[in-house]
């Protein structure tokens, strides 16, 4: 440690926090914490909705590691199920919006109407934004955050009063069905905003819509929602998966990733992530979004939720929820209530014809909660669990006479709601065989088995990804998850039902501070680059509360992660690049010179520590001094905590605010891109302008004067964050030190180890690397024809998953072990690798083809070892068994052949689709809405 880290900043005590405890007793003082939270029925909508998670999916998805510790896919050959499971998540929301493409997931609701309206402003360049306010009250704060960073003019209106004439409005965001559960004709607004250019984007929910006519059907070009009630638990806001669909204009524009079919070197239909080119790892501050951890793991759930129900499954789940609220809305009226609509779902807006208090009182007996307005009305929404013991208590509490069942038999046949009017859904949906084929549970559990075995997870073998930190989840971490007293509960009941998550959250807190030294932490951003944009808004509303608005300048190092300049970018924030110089450091003095230049405008620098090259800079002290000297504050990239935790500081040795990567250093599973947590440090000075939330009250300050809110739940993905505190209380001080000195032990013992083989690119001032290194693979392409590209690939027939690849320098692979693998996986992947460079020297010496050798005909699938035709100058043994630990019993083997990137960037397909829709990419989806 003491070779590897700068003396000027190691930390010199142990972390103050409680000695490890042992996994069954922590289990126990975490079940008595989720106790206190009070499991009461909720019925306060406003986008949360109870739902029954089925339990094939829960025991076997949810709750499976093969599912869960997979990473994103990135290598398609070893990613097909959850690719596939992905694209049926498109295929299902295209389908039910009737869009043309939907992306893989977004964050949240909130977070994904901020996206939808940015992509109204880059597509047309106007500064206007009208926002209905009849939205979800967090959708409209999130929105008007965002608009507030990114110098967009935000207008709350109701549609008659939105004046598109002026041609200067990007574009609209309205809610079908609308908060208060009305269900109203958008078609005149979305026609006035064409006709002047502007585009329309909608705000829905899925199950609606499996009656409801789409908003696809209505001309709208963005739909956006959440796709929690379809089989995701309330999880007290998060995560879920909130899906986004555009028309097949504007799918370039389209925010987050994307799975696209393409072929394979043999010409087989397959998936991989489609337009990567466009993500923000490549295009910087030029990104359509920041997005890079969505939401994937729930964006499959809802998929296999889908695919489990079929059409029919879902219109029946939809028709008993509105028949049920067609129910309560009968009882209400006789019992003397006003229902301010006609027109719903599964939301009714009461005004009380007796005393609220009365009902509330009596709401409380049977421990229910409904969503209370402001002005006293109050709101009920209906989901798929309701029982008829459900109604006939809520028309209890109502002051209703009489039963469910009587009211029902009162109607008559006559009462049909949104099914007796133009509103009625007439379109097919999910017609594709995918969603026809598991109804089930024998049939879904073998449909999920087959494609989790086509990916590669943790539980086949190290994957070593620089940067990403993919290391141990253990079970006991993920057990919590699972109980209802943390799944079970909506995000906006009363604070005083939530006791055991607001302990949690303190808890999580003060652990966190202590190892990060920094004095609060907000959780509200979902992911490491949420965090990043609210670090930055943090910093703008001090600097702008200071009187210094004008300071805008954030310089940025080029290697950094390619979230910072696309969050900065949000933050409203102009980017100075910073040169690295040949060892990977910052250039200091092109820095000296950017700060000396930008002095009078300078906001803030982003830095990644230990450096996105896997060093620990001795200057790093320096370089927050000077910032601070010049009025900027420090943004320190915290996704490498794992080198860092208990060793040294950020907040010690100058940083006024980081990100923290939940699902990186404290074990959250990267569940194949998603959920992540990634709650943000700072220093006491930023404290006060932590993000609130517009329905629940996050208890901040008496000067504070927050940012704003940028996620759509108060407290982010919170039921993911019991993972994180049962990783600190197990592992204790001592424990989280000894991680991070084993993780970048070996980190060098496999550079030492490799270092006779490849060169490595940088080291620190004393020879050796931090928790992670990057392999030169630069001079193969001259000696052999052989890239980056071709070891990783080859790496899969060793049972590899393969580094970071290109990143941070292009060419390159930057592997980071963790300290949950053993010496003998360390070693299994040397091997691979050093038996790799010898199979490049075979090229370079010309004793193997150099396009035709084990490399450059990577991956070999299963299919093409055991053909009758073998013509290669290897064996079938070099190309599926190259190393004795790859045994017959127990490989890994990739399902499909090498990747066709270009012939799918070519031909953009994104929805399930027969071979005969490669001719036009959207008629698959055209056929199955119309
Ligand atoms: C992972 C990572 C990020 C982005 O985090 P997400 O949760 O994927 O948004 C940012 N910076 C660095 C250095 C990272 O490794």
């Amino acid at each position: 440690m003491d070779k590897t880290i700068p003396a000027s900043i190691r930390l010199r005590r142990p972390l103050r926090m409680d000695d490890h405890v042992c996994e069954n007793e922590i289990l126990e003082t975490l079940y008595n914490i989720a106790s206190k939270n009070k499991i009461w029925r909720s019925y306060i909508g406003m986008g949360y909705y109870n739902c029954s998670v089925p339990q094939p999916i829960a025991r076997n998805l949810l709750e499976n590691a093969g599912w869960v510790t997979q990473y994103t896919p990135y290598q398609p050959e070893v990613s097909q199920g959850r690719l596939e499971s992905l694209l049926n998540y498109q295929t299902m929301v295209c389908d039910i919006t009737g869009m043309d493409v939907a992306n893989a997931s977004l964050l949240d609701e909130g977070t994904a109407a901020a996206e939808a309206m940015q992509l109204c402003h880059r597509h047309n360049k106007r500064r206007k934004f009208y926002v209905d306010s009849r939205c979800h009250p967090q959708t409209i704060a999130v929105v008007q955050t965002r608009a507030n960073y990114t110098g967009v003019i935000t207008e709350l209106k109701l549609p008659h009063e939105m004046d598109f004439s002026g041609k200067d409005v990007s574009g609209v965001l309205f809610q079908y069905p609308d908060t208060e559960g009305k269900v109203e004709d958008f078609s005149e607004l979305v026609e006035r905003a064409h006709q002047n250019g502007s585009l329309a984007c909608c705000a829905t929910d899925l199950l609606a819509l499996c009656i409801l006519k789409p908003p696809g059907e209505f001309g709208v070009d963005v739909v956006l929602g959440n796709s929690q009630r379809f089989g995701v638990p309330l999880y007290y806001g998060g995560p879920h998966a909130a899906f986004f669909a555009v028309k097949e204009n504007l799918v370039r524009m389209m925010p987050g990733r994307m799975v696209g079919v393409t072929r394979d070197a043999n010409g087989k239909e397959v998936y991989r992530l489609a337009l990567q080119t466009r993500e923000q790892h490549i295009r910087r501050d030029k990104a359509t979004s920041n997005i890079c951890t969505a939401q994937a793991l729930l964006a499959n759930m809802a998929a296999m939720f889908g695919v489990y129900h079929g059409s029919d499954g879902l219109r029946h789940i939809a028709r008993r929820v509105h028949n049920a609220t067609l129910i309560l809305a009968e009882g209400l009226r006789r019992a003397g209530h006003k229902l301010h609509h006609d027109l719903f779902f599964d939301t009714l807006m009461i005004t009380c014809g007796c005393s609220v208090k009365e009902v509330l009182d009596r709401a409380a007996l049977r421990k229910i909660n409904f969503r209370i307005y402001s002005d006293g009305r109050l709101g009920v929404s209906l989901d798929e669990t309701v029982t008829e013991k459900d109604l006939d208590d809520i028309l209890w509490i109502f002051g209703c006479e009489s039963s469910a069942e009587l009211i029902a038999e009162g109607m008559g046949e006559e009462t049909k709601g949104i099914l007796g009017t133009p509103f009625k859904r007439t379109s097919k949906f999910l017609t594709h065989q995918v969603f026809n084929s598991y109804h089930s549970e024998t049939n879904i559990v073998r449909y999920m088995k087959r494609l989790e075995n086509k990916d590669i997870s943790l539980v086949h073998s190290m994957i070593p990804l620089g940067s990403c930190t993919m290391k141990l989840n253990s079970s006991a971490e993920l057990t919590p998850i699972s109980w209802k007293e943390f799944a079970s509960i909506h995000p906006f009941v009363p604070l005083d039902q939530a006791e055991g998550y607001q302990q949690l959250f303190k808890d999580l807190e003060k652990d966190l501070c202590e190892i990060t030294g920094y004095d609060k932490i907000s959780f509200q951003p979902n992911s490491g680059a949420q965090g990043e944009y609210a670090g930055l808004a943090a910093i703008k509303a001090y600097l702008n509360a200071k009187g210094e608005r004008h300071r805008t300048v954030c310089l940025i190092p080029k290697s950094a992660h390619g979230t910072n300049p696309a969050s900065a970018q949000m933050a409203g924030m102009k980017i100075q690049p910073i040169e690295v110089d040949k060892n990977g450091s910052i250039d200091i003095s092109h820095l000296k010179a950017m700060v000396d230049k930008h002095k009078d405008n300078l906001a803030a620098i982003m830095i990644t520590y230990p450096s996105t090259n896997g060093v620990f800079e001795e200057e790093i002290g320096d370089v927050c001094d000077l910032i601070h000297k010049h009025g900027g504050q420090v943004y320190l990239d915290g996704a490498n905590m794992n080198a860092q935790v208990g060793l040294c500081r950020p907040g010690d040795y100058g940083s006024d605010v980081s990100h923290l990567n939940l699902h990186k250093t404290f074990c959250i599973p990267h569940g194949g891109g998603g959920p992540g947590m990634g709650p943000i440090g700072v220093k006491k000075h930023l404290a006060p302008y932590l993000p609130t939330h517009p329905v629940i009250k996050i208890q901040l300050d008496k000067d504070a004067c927050p940012l704003g809110t940028v996620s759509a739940a108060p407290w982010g993905s919170s039921a993911i964050l019991p993972i994180s505190w049962v990783y600190i209380k197990t592992m204790g001080a001592k424990g989280l030190k000894h991680a991070s000195e084993i993780a970048i032990l070996n980190a060098n013992y496999m550079a030492k180890r490799l270092e006779k083989h490849y060169k490595i690119l940088f080291r620190g001032a004393r020879g050796y690397v931090a928790h992670e290194f990057i392999l030169d693979t630069r001079p193969f392409k001259k000696t052999a024809n052989i890239e980056a590209v071709d070891l990783a690939k080859r790496l899969q027939d060793y049972g590899f998953h393969a580094p970071t690849m290109s990143w941070p320098v292009a060419g390159t692979l930057m592997i980071e072990p963790t300290e949950s693998e053993d010496k003998a996986e360390l070693d299994r992947f040397c091997d691979a690798m050093i038996s790799i460079r010898q199979e490049i020297a075979e090229i370079e010496e010309g004793k193997m083809d150099p396009q035709i050798n084990p490399l450059k005909m990577s991956p070999h699938t299963l299919n093409c070892v055991t053909s009758s035709q073998w013509d290669r100058p290897y064996s079938r043994k070099v190309a599926a068994f190259p190393l004795p630990f790859v045994k017959p019993e127990s490989k890994f083997w990739p399902t499909i052949a090498r990747i066709d990137d270009i012939y799918g960037d070519q031909h953009l397909v994104c929805t399930c689709p027969p071979m005969e829709a490669y001719e036009s990419p959207f008629s698959e989806q055209k056929r199955a809405s119309s």
